[in-house]
């Protein structure tokens, strides 16, 4: 490959390099790139008749290098869009994934539902990450507090960084917490309390794609041996921090929802409701108290 090879050219051979590395959709992860690369909409890319600079070439090959070593493509180009905004992402926390959208989607109906969003509501996101779940609830009811914790200060971060960037600041507050130890002796309960928390068992770990296994924080990823720990403690614990009439809203990985609501029934709660992904998993339920 040289800069002067068309840029449709140099797609191409990218495309067949990350092939060989077992990407899944090379040529839209090569075409990404070069976008990035060229600081360009993903669309002008295919249309574009210019040649790229010596530094812009410089640039995709460089990315293409590392895309081939697996780094995840949303970690290359530094952001992702979720639900109606563009979030930052770094190593210190998960990627988002867009079955948490479908998380958001149902914490939202169940506010409409219950009309609280005409107040004040006040929501939590208990293992915040990049903020994601809190940002898009922040933005989508202008009047709510949401309050993130995270255990990881590096997540809590780039949470706040992602905040204050898309002007969110004023409805967000951000707590460094294990769970919710640094909330202990405080008088507070939320409305909602919203979670994704790790789920995969802790075996499972080393079977994920390279660019899960060795990119997203292992923090945020091992619920434990059977993958259930943070849910058994969020049983416990969230009904100290729940409004009467709060709910609890949950993501959860394939074939977890049933284990998950008998525990969940066991300590005096019910499901509402329980959402389906695109690919008929179980993976979101709405718990309130019994
Ligand atoms: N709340 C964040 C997300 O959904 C982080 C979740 C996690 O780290 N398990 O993306």
């Amino acid at each position: 490959m040289k800069n002067s090879d068309s840029i449709r050219k140099l797609i191409r051979q990218a495309s067949a390099k990350l092939a060989e590395h077992g990407i899944i959709s090379p040529e839209r992860n090569a075409r990404m790139l070069m976008a990035h690369a060229m600081s360009m909409p993903e669309w002008k890319i295919s249309m574009h008749q210019g040649l790229p600079t010596e530094g812009q070439y410089e640039t995709f090959q460089h990315l293409i290098q590392r895309r081939s070593q697996r780094e995840p493509i949303q970690h290359l180009i530094g952001s992702i869009g979720f639900h109606d905004l563009e979030v930052r992402v770094s190593r210190a926390a998960l990627i988002p994934r867009p079955e948490t959208e479908l998380l958001v989607e149902t914490a939202l109906e169940q506010i409409k539902e219950s009309e609280q969003d005409r107040d004040s509501i006040k929501l939590l996101d208990m293992g915040t990450g990049t903020g994601c779940i809190a940002l898009s609830m922040a933005r989508a009811l202008p009047k709510a507090t949401v309050w993130c914790a995270d255990i990881s200060k590096s997540a809590i971060t780039l949470a706040h960084g992602n905040a204050r960037h898309l002007g969110l600041e004023d409805q967000l507050h951000f707590v460094q917490s294990d769970l919710w130890k640094a909330f202990e002796g405080k008088e507070i309960q939320w409305n909602g309390i919203l979670s994704n928390p790790p789920y995969i068992p802790t075996q499972e770990i080393q079977k994920l794609q390279p660019e899960v296994r060795d990119h997203d924080p292992i923090l945020a990823l091992d619920g434990g041996t059977d993958g259930l720990v943070y849910y058994r403690a969020l049983a416990i614990e969230a009904p100290k921090w729940l409004s009467n009439d709060g709910f609890l809203c949950l993501e959860c990985g394939k074939n977890q929802a049933e284990p998950i609501i008998k525990l969940f029934k066991k300590a005096s709660w019910f499901a509402e409701k329980v959402v389906r992904d695109y690919n008929n998993i179980q993976r979101v339920v709405v718990f309130r108290r019994e």
